[in-house]
């Protein structure tokens, strides 16, 4: 790194992380923003067509690093839901596929300040637990400025519904509509290998978040209840490392026990 006098941070000599799952799947962070909005975007690729199961924060170009890194054709890109770590780099992609209940033409303002974070997501100046100060702890590139950041709407390409299937040749991922988080919330659940995507559903530790300014409670407990009528052996979040199925079914039903009893 070597440092940028105007922002006082440094200067990452790469932006995202590449961490390798297995042949078809990789992982890519942004180990440089707070882990509040370190969303995870899963690369996965199939016989026919590619993903990205959500974008990051857009702060640096998710397109530019994945043709430079892999060579592929261009994947498609899935957004769990239209939060600002989830959805920052769909605007670089020609295909862009949302449930039809999440606003991602209108994803709201999004800042890398995190007072500002807490008054847009948590609403009535609430806080959410976002850290004060800056989200980034360096910058892309040395011109960068985080006062600028801004959320790009994106007009989805395909509208998804609950129980319809991406064929991706040599597998299929079916959408699972988990309202909750947001009310377009979707997992993607890959029924022959038992994985499931769960974007902000779940993740672990689970300090999930359910009282933002579009969450329902009510909602969410329906959506625990659902996944654990899943047959899964695999979670990969939307933020943090993979976990087993079992930890799954702990997670929601400990919410489950937590929320529908309160
Ligand atoms: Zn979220």
């Amino acid at each position: 790194m070597s440092s940028s006098g105007a922002q006082h941070l440094p200067v990452a000599d790469r932006w995202f992380e590449v961490v390798p799952i297995d042949d078809a799947l990789t992982l890519i962070r942004e180990p440089h923003v707070a882990s509040f909005v370190r969303g995870n975007i899963w690369y996965l690729r199939g016989e026919r067509l590619d993903l990205v199961i959500d974008t990051g924060l857009g702060v640096a170009s998710l397109s530019a690093e994945l043709a430079a890194g892999f060579s592929r054709r261009p994947p498609v890109a899935v957004v769990t839901h239209a939060h600002l770590d989830h959805l920052g780099s769909a605007h670089e992609f020609a295909e862009v596929w949302a449930h039809e209940l999440e606003p991602t033409e209108l994803p709201g303002q999004g800042t890398l300040l995190g007072e500002e974070l807490n008054e847009i997501l948590g609403g009535h100046g609430c806080s959410i637990g976002v850290p004060n100060g800056l989200l980034v702890e360096a910058l892309p590139h040395p011109d960068y400025v985080p006062a600028d950041y801004a959320l790009v709407p994106v007009e989805p390409t395909r509208r998804l519904v609950d129980g319809e299937v991406i064929d991706l040749g040599d597998r299929r991922l079916t959408v699972v509509h988990l309202p909750g988080h947001t009310a377009g919330s979707i997992g993607l659940y890959d029924r022959d290998n038992r994985a499931l995507f769960t974007g902000d559903v779940v993740y672990d530790p689970p300090d999930l978040l359910d009282e933002l300014v579009h969450s329902n409670v009510d909602d969410y407990v329906r959506s625990m209840r659902r996944l654990l009528t899943l047959d899964v052996s695999i979670v990969y979040p939307g933020h943090g490392d993979p976990f087993a199925g079992e930890r799954l079914r702990d997670i929601a039903g400990a919410y489950v026990a937590r929320r529908a009893a309160g």
